[in-house]
């Protein structure tokens, strides 16, 4: 048995392994943590609703969704 040859096998499926923990790894990390749904005024961002039609209740302006951080 060519124990280079085994050597280089291994080698190339665990360099194979970890450029694919490194993609889907990373791909899977990196979802954005939105709340999705929550809908807030430009001006008064404590005013949220989960209504996509609400209004603002101090300055009337239609409800944005997720713009603070
Ligand atoms: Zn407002």
């Amino acid at each position: 048995m060519d124990i280079t040859a085994l050597g280089v096998t291994v080698g190339g499926v665990v360099l194979m392994g970890l450029t694919l923990w490194f993609f889907f790894g990373k791909q899977g990390g990196s979802r954005p943590a939105r709340d999705g749904g929550l809908y807030s005024c430009p001006m008064h961002p404590w005013i949220t609703s989960n209504d996509p039609t609400a209004e603002c209740s101090i300055c009337g302006m239609k409800l944005v969704r997720g713009t603070q951080k």
